[in-house]
């Protein structure tokens, strides 16, 4: 069976019904909801537009990384090449073996001093190294003779190797071989102190250690100290060399910190960071214009709420992107190397670039709509309040007598509802109804404008008589009412005594203007007759049946002789 819908109204009826009830509020709302909506679609816009934005900066990122891989791929074929080099010269050296020539013999006495050099043809990098007592004084190094000499055959190889690479190599900085038994070549030359130094740093940590880490691979470091004395910062490239398991010394390339610098700079198109760190988070390079060496972690720097993000846990995810709050760090580890390139947005620097990219047009649209929606909303929300003035005015005019300004039979009925309705059990309501004497009398002796002001007259002396609460009203000719809530029928009669006496007792003085030629003089007596009905006493269940009630008393009294009272019993 299908349930009867005409007996109550729709959700829809109701909710226009509701909404038509309180306009204002509704148009109010429906503005709001045209707003929300609005700054919703704009909402979604921005953040489509971001996710590209994003999108794109990681995208950048990658090809960037890209560049970088190429770069120290390049440069680990060479070392790869310079490698296999050594360690064929290696294999060759033990397979000719033979007694050392001239130039060795030389070399194996000038161990004695603190410093070596080997000639070697001007085209070709030196040879050179630290004597035999200082090598010893460095435990990690190799004093073994025999390796000496073998390492000093692949040293003069290198000697000639190592000039070719810068050929190769634009960007190479200095390409070293170094020995373990304190030979090294370098390309271009560098200082015997220079090379205490290195051969001090390669054998007492990390240059050395890689190399073993790395005995099958290379190793990419960022070494902003190991060779200070060398110009700036660089990034090393380092691979061991290895003979029969050992490892016998090590190829590195240094390419300057500054051509990575510049390389990011020039790219830095948009704002925003973007650093190149290692597996400490040191900073390598940024695309900030100036750099200076930094030993901690560059990671670091960034706002607070970043605490959590660290170098090594970028190396371990490769490749995304982070976020705290509104800020981003996007990022993407290096495939040849344990580094990783970083992108730092902050939220300003996102939301401008978002914002640039909407045109003048569009954000001039958008903000055209927003002052056409909120002035429009200003004027029906005015028009609607003159409007719900206005009719609330009309409401009160139809409610109201216009001779007297008295409540009319409408203001009645209303006033009658509003004392039912807020006492819904035991409601004693009285009601008085008055009718002027002979008033026929009265227009004929001193004319109808005179009568006119008997009844403005009868309305300010009976308003005077009663209750402030009671409400005084015109319902016919000379008829009136009196509403008297909480009144029970002896008091009702009561007050209707006094409104009686106070007419019988007052005149009414017309202006002389206002009174018929002939009119028997200027003062106008009269009296009323009043009926008195009540609600509960009477059985009434409504104004009509109150007023029928009170009616009949009336007609009683005017039977009686006018200018009385008839009350109940
Ligand atoms: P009763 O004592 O029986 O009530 O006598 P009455 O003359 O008052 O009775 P009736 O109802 O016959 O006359 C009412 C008169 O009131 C008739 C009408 O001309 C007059 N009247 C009604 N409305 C107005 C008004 O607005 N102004 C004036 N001046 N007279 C009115
Ligand atoms: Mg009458
Ligand atoms: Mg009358």
């Amino acid at each position: 069976m299908r349930p009867n819908s005409s007996s109550s109204a729709s959700p829809v009826t109701r909710l226009w019904q509701r909404a038509s009830a309180r306009p204002r509020r509704t148009v109010v709302l429906c503005f709001a909801a045209v707003f929300a909506i609005t700054l919703v679609l704009a909402g979604r816009q921005y953040f489509l537009v971001r996710a590209r934005e994003l999108d794109l900066r990681a995208h950048r990122l990658e090809l960037q990384v890209m560049a970088l891989d190429a770069a120290i791929h390049a440069g680990k074929r060479q070392m790869r090449f310079l490698r296999g080099s050594a360690e064929n010269q290696f294999a060759e050296l033990r397979s000719t073996g033979g007694a050392p020539d001239a130039a060795v013999r030389n070399v194996l006495a000038a161990r004695a001093n603190t410093f070596w050099g080997m000639p070697v043809p001007d085209s070709d990098a030196p040879v050179r190294g630290i004597g035999r007592r200082e090598l010893a004084a460095i435990p990690q190094l190799n004093p073994s003779e025999d390796a000496f000499v073998q390492d000093l055959g692949v040293a003069r190889l290198m000697s000639q190797l190592l000039p070719v690479e810068h050929n190769l190599m634009a960007e190479l900085e200095v390409a070293l071989f170094i020995s373990t038994t304190g030979i090294v070549v370098a390309n271009p030359p560098i200082q015997d102190a220079q090379m205490a130094g290195l051969l001090g740093a390669f054998g007492d940590a990390r240059m050395l250690r890689l190399a073993r880490e790395q005995a099958n691979d290379h190793a990419v470091l960022f070494d902003p100290s190991h060779v200070r004395n060398v110009g700036s910062a660089r990034l090393l490239l380092v691979t061991p060399v290895v003979h029969g398991g050992v490892v016998r010394g090590a190829i590195v390339l240094g390419v300057p910190q500054r051509v990575f610098q510049q390389f990011l700079q020039s790219r830095a198109r948009y704002e925003g960071k973007e650093a190149l760190l290692d597996g400490r988070g040191a900073l390598i390079a940024s695309s900030e214009s100036t750099f200076a060496v930094s030993e901690g972690d560059w990671l670091k720097t960034l706002p607070g709420r970043w605490g959590h993000v660290s170098s090594p846990m970028l190396l371990q995810a490769g490749t995304g992107r982070e976020r705290s709050g509104q800020d981003f760090l996007l990022f993407r580890k290096l495939d040849t190397a344990d580094l990783v390139l970083v992108d730092y947005v902050p939220a300003e620097v996102l939301f401008l670039s978002v914002v640039s990219q909407f045109s003048v047009n569009f954000i001039g649209v958008w903000l055209l709509l927003g002052i056409l929606l909120w002035s429009t909303l200003l004027v029906v929300d005015q028009l609607l309040a003159r409007q719900i003035r206005l009719s609330d005015a009309l409401r009160e005019l139809v409610r109201v007598d216009a001779l007297t300004g008295l409540s009319n039979r409408r203001g009645l009925a209303v006033g009658f509802d509003g004392f039912t309705q807020r006492r819904q059990i035991d409601r004693r309501v009285a009601l008085l109804m008055l009718d002027i004497d002979r008033f026929k009398l009265i227009n004929d002796g001193w004319g109808h404008a005179a009568g006119d002001e008997v009844l403005k007259h009868l309305a300010t002396v009976a308003k005077a008589a009663v209750r402030p609460r009671d409400l005084v009203a015109r319902v016919g000719g000379e008829e009136f009412c009196v509403l008297l809530p909480d009144t029970v029928p002896e008091d009702a009669a009561e007050i209707a005594e006094r409104v009686r006496l106070a007419i019988a007792g007052s005149v009414c003085m017309p202006d002389p203007t206002l009174l018929r030629i002939g009119a028997p003089g200027r003062e106008i007596r009269y009296t009323v007759s009043i009926g008195v009905a009540e609600l509960v006493a009477d059985a009434c269940d409504s104004l009509d049946a109150l007023a029928a009630a009170a009616d009949q008393r009336l007609y009683a009294a005017k039977e009686q002789g006018r200018n009385r009272v008839v009350a109940h019993g």
